[in-house]
């Protein structure tokens, strides 16, 4: 899943595309299947695995803030192969021993979503062997949209992992329809509710607070009636850790409104007071 970094160092190679009605499209992707170390502000010394193509995003939602841009159809590389992953993890985990660099974290972002490898829970499995064998204190973390978490290979694999990152925007559908824009599947907020439970809280759920118009709706998931709902929705779930952001880049629609840390902080006291572990990244 994208919107991950903020960084200076990792591999990034921006693409300019034409939309279907000829506007610009702005990408920013991870030109590597393993990216990094970076420091990303929510997980500290972080080393990337990107298992989507390197010159194409390929996601089950097409996000309208997504960093990557839009999904396209303009994808020339294949995806990585399970070997491929295992043997440039390995290499750059010798490597970062080689260098004395300790990551606190391997992280599974990338150009769309993780889930949808086909290899997903295989991956995850060598990633934990290698984790154990390099560096036996780092996290293994995934970042999810949590479209495929229904799918059990998905479901065991994210119980695997030390943290299991789930997108969760809004618990009214109309926003979440809005923002996270789920391609294919008509997903609603209770489908989301009743597989995210199924965790029994060994979840951290992410919710990207924004205002804005996309396709001349205007949206704003920060009101009293957006955040009570939300909180509602926590109060089901039940995550050990709530992750709250707004836009740290640029978005492929130009019609969005980076909420302050302010009202992060705001919105943030509202769910401590809950008892919810709650991080804002500014
Ligand atoms: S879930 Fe959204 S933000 Fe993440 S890669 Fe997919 S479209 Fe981008």
């Amino acid at each position: 899943m994208g919107n991950f970094t903020n960084t200076k160092t990792v591999n990034i190679s921006h693409k300019v595309i034409l939309d279907l009605s000829n506007h610009l499209i702005y990408m920013f992707l991870f030109d590597q299947i393993i990216f990094g170390p970076i420091h990303s502000r929510r997980l500290g010394l972080s080393l990337g695995v990107n298992l989507l193509p390197i010159d194409a995003k390929i996601c089950s939602f097409n996000c309208i803030y997504c960093e990557c841009g839009y999904n396209t159809t303009m994808q020339e590389s294949p995806i990585p192969t399970r070997e491929q992953v295992r043997f440039t993890l390995e290499a750059k985990l010798k490597e970062m021993v080689a260098e004395g660099q300790i990551p606190d974290v391997i992280t599974f972002a990338g150009n769309g979503e993780p889930t949808l490898h086909a290899e997903f829970e295989g991956i995850i499995d060598d990633t934990i062997a290698l984790r154990d064998t390099y560096y036996p204190t780092a996290k293994v973390s995934v970042l999810s949209n949590s479209t495929r978490i229904h799918k059990p290979n998905v479901f065991r694999a994210l119980n695997k992992v030390d943290n299991n990152i789930l997108k969760f925007d809004s618990a009214i559908d109309r926003t979440m329809k809005l923002m996270d824009c789920p391609v294919g599947k008509d997903l609603n907020v209770a489908w989301f509710i009743e597989h995210l439970k199924k965790f029994e809280g060994r979840l951290i759920i992410q919710t990207m607070f924004l205002r804005g118009e996309f396709k001349g709706e205007s949206f704003d998931n920060t009101t009293n009636e957006e955040v009570t709902a939300w909180l509602n929705a926590l109060s089901e779930i039940k995550p050990q850790q709530v992750m709250i952001y707004s836009l740290d880049r640029e978005a492929p629609t130009k019609t969005l409104q980076k909420v302050s840390v302010d009202e992060l902080n705001i919105i943030a006291d509202r769910a401590r007071k809950l008892e919810f572990d709650v991080s804002v990244a500014g």
